[in-house]
């Protein structure tokens, strides 16, 4: 009997002792299995990402966000309260009083030009006068007004100019029922570009200029525009040179190619051509 329980306990014993290590080959077997599978559940997402990256951008299939540019904020500027009026970016070069706040003649004297009702007015033989601050590119605003008083004919009627950097002139003049050469009238790049039409009003009334003037930029010899000079004007809100390109400087006689000299910024100057011409409420933008 003895006999019999000791290899009964013995043989319990054995059971006990190779069961343990199955269960534990079934637990490894397991975790080796789980194990197999979470990597590839975690490689999973990092093999799509690196396709994805590795997919062309296709520039026709971009997201709206990044086409759009939020940096640096546009400047936030005060508009006039209407069109004619100053911005508040703008420089005021002629307020209706003091011209000599802003101007001066050539030689860089007071002006004889008077101020009369709220208008600047040029004085015949006192010459053309020029802002004391220099400009390249600029926004121009400016009224004028022919004389009321009809007198003369073709370029001596109400005859005046805004020369740009002192030596690109837009024509002033009444060119209401007073035919001229094309290229001389009221609106033209004078002798260089007639304006695509004829917008003036009757002498005597107010007018106005708005003025876009992209500065010339110089090759190395400086006889020639590395980018000429550029002039967009409207005429009493309307059109009238759009973005011409000029030859040289505007002049009476000279052929403007034969003429371009280098330069820097330059004076805004008002011609005096020996006609009354008033102006009032000229603003500038530097751009
Ligand atoms: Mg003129």
């Amino acid at each position: 009997m003895k006999r019999y329980l000791l290899f009964l306990i013995a043989g319990l014993t054995i059971i006990g002792v190779s069961a343990q290590p199955q269960q534990t080959q079934q637990s490894q077997q397991k975790q080796q299995k789980q194990d197999q599978q979470q990597p590839q559940q975690q490689v999973q997402p990092q093999q799509q990402q690196s396709q994805q990256t590795k997919k062309p951008v296709d520039p026709y299939r971009m997201t709206p966000g990044m086409m759009e540019i939020w940096d640096p904020e546009i400047q936030i500027i005060k508009p006039g309260a209407t069109n004619n009026e100053p911005p508040s970016d703008a420089i005021v070069l002629f307020d209706g009083t003091d011209v000599n706040k802003e101007w001066e003649d050539t030689r860089g004297n007071p002006s004889k030009w008077i101020v009369k009702d709220g208008a600047l007015i040029s004085v015949k033989g006192s010459g053309f006068i020029q802002t004391k601050r220099k400009f390249s590119n600029i926004q121009l605003h400016i009224e004028w007004k022919t004389p009321s008083e009809v007198t003369g004919e073709s370029q001596g009627r109400g005859n005046s100019g805004v020369f740009l950097q002192e030596r690109y002139e837009l024509q002033i003049l009444d060119s209401y029922n007073n035919r001229t050469y094309r290229h001389g009238q009221a609106g033209s790049i004078y002798k260089q570009f007639p304006p695509l039409v004829n917008a003036s009003k009757g002498p005597g009334e107010w007018q106005t200029y708005d003025i876009i003037y992209t500065a010339p930029t110089f090759s190395k010899d400086s006889l020639l525009y590395f980018t000429p000079p550029r002039i967009t004007v409207l005429h009493n809100g309307v059109l009238i040179q759009n973005n011409v390109s000029l030859a040289g400087p505007t002049d009476y006689t000279k052929i403007p190619q034969a003429f371009i000299k280098a330069h820097g910024p330059g004076s805004l100057q008002l011609q005096d051509h020996g006609n009354p011409v008033a102006f009032r409420n000229i603003w500038i933008r530097e751009l």
